[in-house]
């Protein structure tokens, strides 16, 4: 096991930030801590790398308790804050000098040229860290996370704020280096972490309201469109995924089903279509958006 949470709560004043979060990451896995602003994504990533210490509850770190062995969960874990403060001032090569130094690594030259390396930064490697791209700094910072060689690796929101071309750049990054570690990256953008991660754990409000593989929750990551549709006798919900552009049909109230579509035609007229050929009433339709804030609630109501 690499991380394992235990009924992590966090209290700031009086106010939750993080309620009985349980969790365990296996050794390789490349998981994505989703969630909407404020759900408590970087609390909980303060709190595994030991910046921060829970108000209950345990967090381990290939067993080590992050608060009693602070200095070993440190070295086994590479950390990317959120926001990535860096010393602006400082050269890329300088700054890794520096961080490497900070690790107390024996071999400082080795491990730089090998972070700047993995993470493409050579000809940028004596330039002023302030005078790169915004895509650049992300590198810079993921080499000092790299540098002294960690497990785990801890993004937290990796790409946010990056051009579409840096993005693609740095999740490429983020996957080749993730081949060999232990991964949890944050997010609050669904593609994102589909895009990277096999695994995804949502956060809302301080608790986990979903943890699964990434495949299993897809359905949701549809870009399509959701209809409730609400007929006056029940019937097999196989007949809805015939219609062209249908993905699935779910009951989720006696006679009320959700269909979700895959965007590219007006599911409605079909279904309208279906309901008279089968001779069903339709009592209500509705086309609801899958935006990301339903999908956040939804799995908050299942739960
Ligand atoms: P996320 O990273 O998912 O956006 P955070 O972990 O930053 O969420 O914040 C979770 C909640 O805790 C939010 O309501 C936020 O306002 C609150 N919070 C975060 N840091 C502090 C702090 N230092 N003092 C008080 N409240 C905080
Ligand atoms: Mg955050």
């Amino acid at each position: 096991m690499s991380i394992k949470l235990e009924n992590i709560s966090k209290l700031y004043g009086n106010q939750f930030a993080l309620k009985n979060v349980s969790m365990q990451i296996n050794k390789g896995e490349v998981v994505g801590l989703l969630g909407p602003n404020g759900a408590g994504k970087s609390t909980l990533m303060k709190i595994i790398c030991g910046y921060l210490p829970p108000s209950n509850g345990k967090a381990f770190v290939y067993g080590f308790d992050v608060e009693i062995d602070s200095e070993k969960t440190k070295s086994l874990i590479g950390y990317l804050p959120e926001n990535n403060p860096l010393y602006l001032d400082m050269y890329v090569r300088e700054y890794l000098q520096f961080v490497a130094k900070l690790y107390k690594i024996k071999n400082v030259d080795d491990e730089v040229n090998n972070s700047i390396q993995i993470c493409g930064l050579k000809l940028e490697q004596n330039k002023k860290i302030g005078a790169l791209s915004k895509g650049y700094k992300q590198r810079v910072g993921l080499a000092q996370a790299l540098i002294h060689q960690p497990d785990v690796l801890i993004l937290d929101e990796p790409t946010s704020g990056l051009d579409p071309n840096q993005l693609i750049e740095i999740r490429k990054l983020i996957k080749e280096v993730g081949k060999e570690k232990t991964v949890l990256l944050s997010s609050h953008i669904m593609q994102e972490v589909e895009a990277i991660c096999s695994r995804v754990i949502i956060l809302n409000k301080g608790e986990v309201v979903a943890d699964d593989l990434t495949e299993n929750l897809s359905k949701f990551i549809q870009r399509g469109e959701k209809i409730l549709l609400e007929l006056d006798e029940s019937i097999n919900g196989e007949e809805f995924t015939q219609l062209v552009g249908v993905l699935s049909a779910k009951l989720i109230n006696p006679n009320t089903w959700e269909i979700q579509s895959n965007g590219e035609v007006d599911a409605r007229q079909q279904l309208f279509e279906f309901a008279i050929k089968r001779g069903l009433n339709i009592r209500a339709m509705q086309k609801v958006e899958n935006s990301l804030e339903q999908i956040f609630q939804e799995f908050t109501i299942q739960k």
